[in-house]
């Protein structure tokens, strides 16, 4: 038997890539990073994983998860991206922090590390923005944030924009500034010089893979965890091979997560014993998915509807009428997407993605087999929680009221919203129709303090009831935040990192 790596990481996402270089930089400790996708090095990451502000959803960069009809009566394409730099390397590089209001519901679940106040300074060292003002933003840490602004927009973007001013919302130059009460502006980006950036570039620079201690292991798919009585020990991979490690962290995403630790004999003991899976602890692992259900409008354009570039968006983040003190849980995202006519001929249509961005409704993630070549059973259960169905249906007709205004009005040739005639019924048939979700999962492996029945892990991610083994992505935000995920789990994962660290520098004192 080899000598037992110090830390083995399971998954080289946006969590796993920002773990892999904060614990390695000790180089007493050995870690050991496995990535079920390819790997590229920092400097030469492939175009598609870098254009602009464009998600990468080709087949090949993701693990092909999808959701059963369940009650929204179609599948959704569940993407999550199987590269090392995860999610982060195919997503479309919105760079968003949580709200205060976000981590009030975290605080809720027993967890009084994760208060806003609590957080606020890891988001803030993490940054490296020109943008806002310092008592909110970091000018030096390694991850690029670059917030556009409305003038910057492509023009039909910036038409909707001034439409949204005309209806009566104000405009957001930072929102990443935790005091703005919503609006309409730019987003925030991490792009440098126009290229997206992913936590593989940024945390596994060429220095940090150098490093002796640090072992990355690509192309390598993990099955499951092996015990010796309740401690973790081992990483099984799907070619059999046993990897021994003192402490193993799953950083596999909010699906591959909850995989690997139902697979591992960690979750809910009647569905374990209905796979034939033996029971290790007895824990609720994918019982509370969170996702942002999102219903699509397409606008197609006059021709020449204006210059500038389409390689932005614009966004709308806004209270709706149900919404709690502090909370901005609807959201449109405004783009402008190049397409062919039913001729062939190019045109343009402009893209309004409303979104309900802190649902309330709760899916699941389940095995369909222990064998790990077979992908979970994803149920979103969208719209199940009335208040998120009464809210998506808010923001739909927000949505057919801005485009109703100048200057967009007199851009647009068509659009599919069924018409400003259709009846609630019918608006609500049709986003039944059209829903689909933001790809921002969490939650399937929830943080939570020790009386809190949901909580599979505590507030450092180690799994309850056994030992040596942690779970540090998306997967274990206890809610839902009302924000793309991405920049929340890089600062969960710093958090996380920093505690690890400092609770070692303590045992070696
Ligand atoms: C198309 C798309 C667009 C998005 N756009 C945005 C955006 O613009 N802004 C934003 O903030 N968020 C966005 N998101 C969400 C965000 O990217 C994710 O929430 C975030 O990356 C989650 O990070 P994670 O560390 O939890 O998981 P991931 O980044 O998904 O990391 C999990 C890693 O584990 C690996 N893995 C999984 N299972 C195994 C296994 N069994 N063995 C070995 N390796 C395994 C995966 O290959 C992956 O590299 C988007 C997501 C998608 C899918």
């Amino acid at each position: 038997m080899t000598e037992p790596h110090d830390i083995v990481i399971v998954g080289g996402g946006s969590a796993g890539c920002v773990l892999a270089a904060r614990l390695s930089a000790d180089p007493n400790r050995r870690v050991l990073l496995i990535e079920g996708g390819p790997g590229y090095p920092p400097d030469a990451y492939p175009a598609d994983l870098t254009a602009g502000s464009f998600a990468s959803i080709e087949p090949y960069r993701s693990w092909g998860f999808a959701s059963v009809p369940g009650r929204t009566g179609h599948g959704i394409t569940a993407h999550a991206g199987r590269v090392l730099g995860g999610g982060s390397a195919i997503n479309g590089g919105i760079s968003r922090r949580a709200r205060p209001n976000d981590f009030e519901r975290w605080v809720e679940h027993g967890l009084p590390d994760w208060s806003f106040e609590q957080v606020v300074g890891t988001f803030k060292s993490l940054e490296n923005t020109e943008d806002g003002v310092d008592r909110w933003h970091g000018r030096s840490g390694p991850w690029p944030v670059r917030h556009s602004q409305p003038e910057e927009l492509a023009a039909p973007i910036r038409a909707f924009l001034d439409a949204t001013a005309q209806a009566g919302y104000a405009l957001v130059r930072d929102f990443n500034d935790p005091e703005q009460a919503g609006g309409y502006g730019g987003e925030p980006k991490n792009l440098v010089d126009g290229y997206r950036q992913n936590t593989a570039m940024v945390y596994l620079t060429e220095a940090v893979r150098a490093r002796p201690n640090l072992t990355i292991q690509c192309d390598a798919t993990v099955d499951r965890i092996g015990f010796e009585g309740n401690r973790a020990t081992t990483v099984r991979l799907i070619d059999g091979q046993s990897i021994w490690g003192k402490e193993i962290i799953l950083s596999a995403g909010v699906y591959g997560s909850p995989a690997v630790l139902l697979r591992s004999g960690i979750g809910p003991a009647h569905h374990l014993d209905a796979c034939g899976i033996e029971v290790v602890a007895d824990l609720p692992v994918g019982e509370a998915l969170r996702d942002q259900p999102m219903y699509v409008l397409h606008y197609v354009l006059k021709p020449d509807p204006g210059a500038g570039s389409d390689d932005g968006s614009g966004v709308l983040w806004i209270a709706s009428s149900k919404a709690a003190d502090g909370e901005l849980d609807l959201q449109l995202s405004i783009s402008v997407q190049p397409d062919l006519d039913a001729d062939g001929a190019p045109i343009r249509a402009l893209s309004v993605w409303a979104t309900v961005v802190a649902p309330r409704s709760a899916g699941t993630v389940r095995l369909k087999s222990a064998d790990p070549r077979v992908t979970p059973r994803i149920d979103y259960a969208l719209l199940s929680d009335e208040s998120d169905r009464r809210r998506l249906h808010e923001l739909a007709l927000i949505a057919r009221d801005i485009m109703a205004r100048e200057p967009i009005a007199s851009l647009v040739v068509d659009d599919d919203l069924r018409g400003p005639g259709a009846s609630p019924d019918e608006l609500d048939i049709a986003i039944r129709i059209g829903l689909t979700t933001f790809l921002h999962g969490t939650s399937t492996v929830p943080m939570g303090g020790d009386d809190d029945p949901a909580a599979v892990v505590d507030g450092w991610g180690r799994v309850k009831g056994v030992r040596g083994l942690r779970v540090v992505d998306a997967s274990i935000f206890p809610e839902a935040v009302s924000v793309p995920v991405n920049l929340t789990t890089i600062m969960v994962a710093e958090r996380v990192a920093e505690a690890m660290l400092t609770q070692a520098r303590a045992e070696n004192a």
